[in-house]
């Protein structure tokens, strides 16, 4: 049987740096991959879903741009060029991800990984390897939700991508990230797009302020909502699918998109004949090293259900091959992760919300800006950005960022960088303003909204 230093399960966006990073220490390195280098994030996550959001947003530049006196022949999109150049930048990336990790030295095993005991690695073509070291990054799938009658109808973000035409009346059940980005590009390509929501707000856990003004934002753009709301069913009608909700009302759709969070994979691994210890959602848990609960067993990124980002997984990634290979120890800090929704207006976030601000530091002051941006007094957009800072008055430490509208994912990743160098508000007053931006109102912002604990 082969022996490795270390074998990676999982192509994808922790498995493929750890396998670099491993290799670059000097190990010996094979990773084994059953689909497509490169992951959920290269083949069907962040880089096609922002080609989409790119190709979406020309909608709304050709609308905007009569206010800037030109005059647009009625724009028309060929979905199947889209998919197409898509689908090539995708394959490219995938073809740089191979040959970045065989320039590494990794050694590429093609198929399906089971952990047969602690040491040895079977593939789905029968093949079996060792290793001393072992790490699962095998990613996430698409929670199928609750099988409602129909739900073989609807389609998940692997579906969305694979969508040959445009469909032109989307439902779209759940209110996360990928249900509202995925909502948003098929609603500016021009679909009638419905969100169905469970709860009373879009985005769980993010700022509420935030939640509330991005939801106004997208409804004011044309996206509709329907809030506390579940899907019942959903049947086949002659020309459409009928879309049945909890309150009787049906809506008519040609697509039905189900966004409902992710489950790890975790099933079929042969994680539970080793002891290697599930929590409640079938994550892998591991300490502060990504090591499991079985010695020599690794796992990173979304199988660990820990931050679901592909910076995180890469993260945690390379500190598992600096700590295994390069005797350099190192600890993912998983608090203060800048993060963005590429919905259209966008949401940049980083560090804690005013509602988490609040419960450890009280005397929290809020600064806040809402205009609309330069651009939108000639194209006549009437959306409105909305910045928020939130500063401990004690200390004066910035704690948190969060911002909707254009550019706010790009704002998040610098202000990432302030909060962590622990920048002061008067760091930030400090700071000369790049005039005409909306990003210098975070350096111009004097006086706070809001006082709590004055
Ligand atoms: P993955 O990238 O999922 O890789 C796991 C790999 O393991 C896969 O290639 C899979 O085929 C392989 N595999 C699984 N089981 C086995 C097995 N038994 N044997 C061999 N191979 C196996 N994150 C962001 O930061 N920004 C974004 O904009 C963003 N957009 C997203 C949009 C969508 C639609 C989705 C679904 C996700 C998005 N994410 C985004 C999340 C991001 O894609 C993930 O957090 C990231 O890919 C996790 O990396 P990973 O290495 O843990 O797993
Ligand atoms: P999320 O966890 O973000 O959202 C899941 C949504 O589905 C929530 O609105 C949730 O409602 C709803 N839901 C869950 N179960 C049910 C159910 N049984 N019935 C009705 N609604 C349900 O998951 P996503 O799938 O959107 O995304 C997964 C992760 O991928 C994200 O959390 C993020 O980490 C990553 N990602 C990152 C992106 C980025 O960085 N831009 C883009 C896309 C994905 P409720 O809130 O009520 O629980």
């Amino acid at each position: 049987m082969e022996q490795f230093d270390l074998i990676v399960i999982g192509g994808g966006s922790g498995g493929v740096r750890a396998a670099r990073i491993a290799a670059s220490h000097g190990a010996s390195v094979a990773l084994a991959e059953e689909f497509r280098m490169g992951g959920t994030c290269v083949i069907r996550g962040c880089v096609p879903k922002k080609l989409m959001v790119y190709a979406s947003r020309f909608a709304q530049e050709f609308k905007e741009a009569a206010g800037f006196g030109w005059t647009l022949e009625k724009p028309l999109l060929q979905w199947s060029t889209l998919k197409t150049r898509r689908d090539a930048e995708v394959a490219r990336l995938e073809g740089v991800y191979r040959s970045n990790l065989q320039n590494a030295g990794v050694h590429i095993l093609e198929g399906r990984a089971t952990l047969v005991d602690r040491q040895t690695v079977a593939l789905s073509n029968g093949q079996r390897f060792q290793a001393k070291h072992i790490l699962i990054a095998t990613g996430a799938q698409p929670e199928a939700g609750p099988a409602i009658p129909g739900h073989d109808l609807a389609i998940d973000s692997n579906g969305f991508f694979d969508l040959q035409a445009m469909p032109r009346r989307v439902v779209v059940q759940g209110a996360g990230y990928i249900a509202l980005e995925l909502a948003s590009v098929l609603h500016l390509l021009g679909a009638e797009v419905t969100v169905v929501a469970r709860g009373q707000q879009i985005l769980r856990g993010f700022d509420e302020e935030m939640r509330q003004h991005l939801a106004a934002e997208m409804a004011r753009n044309g996206l509709q909502f329907r809030f506390g709301r579940e899907v019942q069913a959903i049947a086949r009608s002659e020309e459409a699918l009928a879309v049945q909700l909890d309150n009787g009302d049906t809506l008519a759709a040609n697509c039905v998109l189900r966004a409902l969070g992710r489950r790890p994979n975790t099933n079929g691994l042969g994680l539970e004949a080793l002891g290697i210890a599930l929590d409640s959602k079938g994550a892998i848990s591991v300490d502060d090293f990504s090591q499991t609960t079985v010695p020599g067993i690794y796992a990173v990124g979304d199988v660990t259900n820990r931050v679901n980002l592909t910076p995180m997984a890469i993260r945690e990634g390379h500190a598992f091959a600096d700590t295994v290979f390069g005797s350099k120890p190192r600890r993912v800090d998983h608090t203060l992760v800048p993060t963005a929704v590429f919905t259209t207006p966008e949401a940049g976030v980083v560090g804690l919300t005013e509602e988490q601000a609040l419960k450890s530091h009280p005397r929290l002051d809020v600064y806040r800006a809402n205009f609309r941006p330069l651009k939108a007094t000639l194209s006549g957009h009437p959306g409105r950005m909305l910045l928020k800072l939130l500063v401990d008055r004690d200390t004066d430490l910035v704690l948190g960022f969060h911002a909707v509208g254009p550019d706010t994912g790009e704002m998040a990743q610098l202000m990432g960088v302030a909060l962590q160098l622990k920048a002061t508000k008067a760091a930030l007053d400090a700071t000369l303003a790049v005039h005409p931006t909306a990003a210098e109102e975070l350096v111009t912002m004097r006086t706070p909204t809001v006082r709590h604990n004055l």
